[in-house]
């Protein structure tokens, strides 16, 4: 089960809203999430609130490990949740372009207090008026001097990260 948050608490994708006028919706599957950013948001409410459910509904279908079986992909996504604390998430710059879309953002992660924040360029898609994400590109926030200002024309991948974009 997902940890449970007070609607009227503030979302955990940090946004400054209410978790019921942000997240919530989507994550119940009352709505879709409307645009890239949305679904960024949250699926790092998702991580934070151990929504594994969530988490995998909102991978595309092309992603290798949606291959594997359901129950399997839960178990890692549910490790994957439990093993951070997510203190915050900060959308640093994204572009929509048709049914392809790109957010760049700094998601605050900590592992048993040692910060293992990182940046990430994600892809998403639209399909049939759902927003999936299909890829990324990260780099360690403490291998770059002032991670909250970086943008597009500056984001540079770290060279042994991308197996792990597929967690956020
Ligand atoms: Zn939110």
């Amino acid at each position: 089960m997902p940890k449970y948050l007070d609607p009227s608490k503030p979302c955990a994708c940090s946004s400054g809203k209410t978790h019921a006028a942000c997240c919530r919706p989507y994550l119940r599957g009352e709505q879709e999430a409307p645009d890239a950013v949305s679904l960024m948001r949250s699926r790092y409410s998702a991580f934070a609130l151990e929504n594994a459910a969530y988490l995998l509904r909102t991978l595309h279908a092309s992603l290798p490990e949606r291959a594997q079986p359901e129950s399997e992909m839960l178990t890692l996504l549910r490790r994957a949740c439990r093993a951070y604390d997510y203190p915050g998430l900060q959308i640093l710059e994204e572009k929509t372009d048709g049914a392809k879309a790109e957010v760049l953002f700094l998601a605050q992660m900590f592992k048993q207090g040692k910060d293992e924040s990182f940046l990430e360029r994600s892809e998403f898609a639209l399909e049939n008026g759902r927003w999936f994400y299909t890829t990324g590109k990260m780099r360690r926030a403490s291998e770059v001097e002032a991670p909250t200002k970086v943008t597009f024309a500056t984001f540079v991948p770290g060279k042994d990260e991308g197996d792990e974009a597929v967690t956020v």
